[in-house]
């Protein structure tokens, strides 16, 4: 029988584990799907982790693992992917706002051949002005940067084993789970589901996580804002050349003094644009210092007692 792994990254969600653990178990029993959970405790300070191990001493089914510090969301799904020996893996959030009812329609698709199932949103749940805002625009950006409708999609997704060995066997350390899996490609379907609230606790997205997470994506996944440091060049350097035509010009007539504002208008465009590039640049070796720095994309201190593995530095099966 076909085994269905779901990642789950977890931070500081210990109200969340024991509910989530309860309404998976009954739903996938009930489907007569075969099935581990695997948690990642992605640094969390509370007791998420015990939560974790409590849960996997009564339903073996559940594994998991605690990070040293908190890595991030991304690597939480890649040590979950790492760990999971599903034929398919389902990522979803611990805290249930990825309702669990599409995964029985996930499963179907995927036993009839597709080797990505995509969850799209159908709405946004109820968030915050401002969190709306903020993520608004983060979306807005990655939409542009990677050509790819993101406001909808999200890290709610099936993969079959393939498509997950794919994923792991990516040298980089900045992954972008969503995008990387357009980016493989593979036959892809999608299902709807409806943004649910949070069972329990609070959002763990601040502000300038989202704006770094936004960079940060961006940066890995396009090229575009490095392009643009050239077009703006080339434009400054046409509107430049249109400027000394114009002072030769006066300067040949005789008339050359006034012009105090073009200079000074000329010094603000273009140290602005050196400015902006060099940021841009800037954020692009930053980049690739990351990778070159070839650090592991995460740290295990524990695990649950029905794992074995490497417990410091990176997960091994
Ligand atoms: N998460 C994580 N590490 C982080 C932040 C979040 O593993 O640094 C997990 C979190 O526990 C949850 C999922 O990622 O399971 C989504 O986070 P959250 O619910 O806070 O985001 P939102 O649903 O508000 O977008
Ligand atoms: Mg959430």
């Amino acid at each position: 029988m076909a085994l269905l792994s779901i990642v789950l990254p977890a931070y500081n969600e210990e109200q969340n584990i024991a509910n989530t653990v309860q309404v998976l178990d009954r739903l996938l029993t009930e489907q007569k799907i075969d099935y581990e959970l695997v948690f990642i405790s992605d640094g969390s300070r509370d007791r998420t982790f015990e939560e974790i191990r409590m849960a996997s001493e009564s339903n073996p089914r559940v594994k998991g693992a605690q990070f040293s510090r908190n890595f991030g969301k991304e690597a939480g799904i890649f040590a979950g992917l790492e760990m999971a020996t599903g034929d398919a893996v389902i990522v979803m959030d611990c805290d249930l706002q990825h309702p669990p009812s599409v995964i029985p329609q996930m499963w179907q698709l995927w036993q009839n051949g597709a080797e990505v199932v995509e969850g799209i949103k159908s709405n946004r749940g109820k968030e915050s002005l401002a969190y709306k805002m903020s993520a608004g625009l983060f979306y807005k950006i990655m939409s542009a940067l990677i050509k790819m409708d993101m406001n909808a999609s999200s890290d709610y997704k099936l993969l079959d084993r393939k498509v997950v060995d794919v994923l792991l066997s990516l040298p980089e350390r900045n992954t972008f789970f969503r995008a990387l899996t357009f980016w493989a490609g593979f036959e892809t379907r999608t299902v709807e589901y409806e943004v649910q609230e949070r069972q329990f606790g609070e959002s763990k997205w601040s502000f300038f996580s989202l704006m770094r997470y936004a960079v940060a994506n961006a940066t890995s996944f396009s090229t575009l804002p490095l392009q643009l440091v050239t077009i703006m060049g080339i434009i400054s350097i046409l509107f430049s050349l249109i400027l000394a035509a114009q002072t030769m010009v006066k300067f040949l007539s005789g008339t050359a003094v006034e012009g105090f504002t073009t200079v000074i208008l000329l010094v603000l465009i273009i140290g602005g644009f050196i400015m902006l590039s060099l940021g841009v640049i800037g954020n692009y070796i930053a980049r690739i210092y990351e990778e070159v720095k070839g650090r592991p994309k995460y740290i295990i201190s524990k695990v649950t007692d029905n794992v074995t593995g490497n417990v410091v530095g990176q997960w091994k099966k």
